[in-house]
């Protein structure tokens, strides 16, 4: 069968990184981002050279109708889903909750819940034995910040993960008879640029001496726990949870 995926948020980091690993295994895939057109428009150059089909559609996934556009356009452009990669997040700045406004707990959540709610959604109406589809995988990017908590940092991120980790374990139990598995990877510290949006770029190597490994992780370690969730090799695994934060 044609393995084709969309992964959120794959201009840059994580995403990105999982982008490549899955284009040198054949997959066709969507690039989505938010704002980064030209990132993404470079790797679609790069992925291409695998030999694959990608193409970048720019669309907020905290939006329902952007999602359902998302959606849309795959279907039109690569064919029928079979794997869903959620892993749009974002980091705020790093504050206690005393100072938290509701403003920001809601594009927290929106951003990191909602969107993963609605493309799951869609992806069931795509893969599920139920509407007539031949069924898929979805892999969920939860963080260690789920069972870390992240006091002081940002604990409405750490919630917003905490979510995700109850959302796997409930879908893959609901569509668990239609053909799809859901997973989650729980990465921990790993280099990218989201760090410098929580306001710390060089936060890695002040908490490294707390990790057990004692450095951060790189983007691909991650792309090769979610390539295999993804893989027919997990096919038996479904509401498991890899913890990747180098022993934390
Ligand atoms: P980055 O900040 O490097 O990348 C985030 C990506 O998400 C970008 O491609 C960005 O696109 C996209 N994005 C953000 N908001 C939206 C949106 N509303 N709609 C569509 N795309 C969006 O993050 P990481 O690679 O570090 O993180 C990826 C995932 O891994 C996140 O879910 C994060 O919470 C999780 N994680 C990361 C850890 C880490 O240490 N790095 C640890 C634990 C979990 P654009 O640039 O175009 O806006």
């Amino acid at each position: 069968m044609e393995k084709i995926a969309l992964i959120t948020g794959s201009s840059r980091g994580i995403g990105a990184a999982t982008a490549r690993k899955l284009a040198a295994e054949g997959y066709n895939l969507c690039i989505n981002y938010k704002q980064r057109r030209e990132e993404a428009e470079h790797l679609i150059i790069e992925l291409e050279k695998s030999g694959i089909k990608a193409i970048a559609i720019k669309a907020d996934v905290s939006s329902e109708s952007e999602v359902m556009r998302l959606f849309q356009q795959i279907d039109e452009e690569l064919g029928m889903l079979t794997a869903l990669v959620n892993n749009a997040g974002i980091l705020l700045p790093q504050m206690t909750v005393e100072y938290m406004t509701a403003e920001r707990i809601n594009k927290i959540l929106s951003t990191n819940v909602t969107s993963y709610f609605l493309c799951c959604r869609e992806a069931i109406k795509r893969m599920s034995f139920k509407h007539g589809g031949k069924g898929g995988v979805i892999v969920n990017i939860s963080s260690a910040a789920s069972r870390l908590g992240s006091a002081g940092e940002y604990v409405d991120y750490a919630a917003s993960k905490g979510a995700i980790d109850t959302l796997t374990t409930g879908l893959s139990i609901e569509v668990a008879n239609e053909g799809i598995r859901v997973n989650c990877v729980r990465p921990g510290f790993i280099n990218t640029e989201i760090h410098a949006d929580g306001g710390e770029p060089d936060r890695i190597n002040r908490i490294k001496s707390h990790i057990p490994m004692q450095r951060g992780g790189e983007p691909f370690e991650i792309a090769a726990a979610i390539s295999w969730l993804l893989s027919e090799e997990a096919s038996y695994i479904t509401g498991a949870f890899i913890d990747a934060a180098g022993g934390r």
